[in-house]
């Protein structure tokens, strides 16, 4: 068997071009959608997702400004910007690039975001609407490969879908979401015993660990829907997921790639949650 391909970036940028109805409607209204990011220190990785991250909200049509700061920022420089954008009428989503200098508490640099600009979905605020299953802005991560899983049309309902990684932007929020689609869900870590006799019996098996190849054949089911969120940099400069590609497309049923899989998509949904946030500043 070989794996049918989840096309992450096609799909992506079929989304990001169906926001033009929404984006004219603002702009009758005299609105762009605008996107303010906060960078503080010199991560190249962070670099690089808030280039790209600009570089689709030109393409969509929203307007996108990043605040850098050096590495030795204080926790009230921070917070000083982000009461500044979160009165700024033009600046409709605010996004914390992470990981952040290790001298600031990041949780309270999130919870300084006004929960209407937090397109992210990371304030405690919208991390407990989503618990409870109220509507609110949900991270871009966990939402992008809910709308990948839709698209595949891969059943959700009574399948057991595993999750390896446990972290509040990527493992625990999906398995909230797979839950309100009626998936049966098992959450794996790092202390995890036997790892791979829990991911053999995934119908659904999402891996954001961080750990390349950390995904062999021989921990998939046949036929199983393989989505891979793991991002990492090699010796080589190339980009590595979490599951072994090549391998594992022999036996999987549908698989997404890295690069080119969750990554576009997270992208897309930071661009949509940034869109609705512009529309609800109207209402
Ligand atoms: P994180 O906060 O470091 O969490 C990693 C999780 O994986 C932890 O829960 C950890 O367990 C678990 N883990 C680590 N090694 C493991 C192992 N050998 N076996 C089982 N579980 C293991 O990372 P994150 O922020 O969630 O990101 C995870 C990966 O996704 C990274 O590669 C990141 O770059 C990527 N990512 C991609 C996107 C995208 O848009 N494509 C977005 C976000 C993140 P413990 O909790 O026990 O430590």
């Amino acid at each position: 068997m070989t794996a049918t391909l989840i096309d992450g970036k096609l799909f992506a940028a079929e989304l990001r071009a169906a926001q033009k109805s929404a984006l004219s409607a603002l702009a009758a209204r005299g609105v762009q959608p605008g996107l303010a990011a906060i960078l503080a220190g010199d991560d190249p990785a962070s670099r690089v997702y808030l280039r790209n991250k600009a570089r689709a909200c030109e393409e969509t049509g929203v307007r996108s400004e990043v605040h850098e700061f050096p590495a030795s920022v204080s926790a009230s420089a921070l917070l000083e910007r982000l009461a500044q954008l979160n009165a700024d009428p033009r600046v409709h989503g605010i996004l914390v690039q992470l990981p952040l200098p290790p001298q600031i508490d990041a949780s309270q640099v999130l919870a300084a975001v006004s929960p209407m600009k937090d397109v992210d979905g990371f304030h405690a605020m919208n991390l407990g609407a989503l618990l409870q299953g109220r509507p609110g802005f949900v991270p871009g991560t966990p939402a992008g490969v809910m709308r990948l899983l839709e698209h595949a049309g891969v059943p959700l309902a009574g399948q057991h879908a595993v999750i390896v990684g446990r972290s509040t932007i990527v493992g625990k929020p999906l398995a909230l979401l797979l839950l309100q689609k009626d998936a049966t869900v098992t959450i794996c870590h790092s202390q995890t015993r036997d790892l791979a006799a829990v991911t053999q019996q995934a119908d659904i098996l999402i891996v954001a660990a961080g750990r390349a190849k950390l995904v062999t054949a021989q921990m998939v089911k046949r036929g199983a829907c393989v989505i891979d969120v793991g991002v990492n940099r090699m010796a080589d400069g190339k980009l590595e997921g979490d599951v072994d590609f090549a391998a594992v497309r022999e036996t999987a049923g549908w698989i997404t790639p890295v690069p080119g899989g969750v990554g576009p998509m997270t992208i897309a949904m930071l661009i949509i949650n940034t869109i609705r946030a512009a529309e609800l500043s109207l209402a």
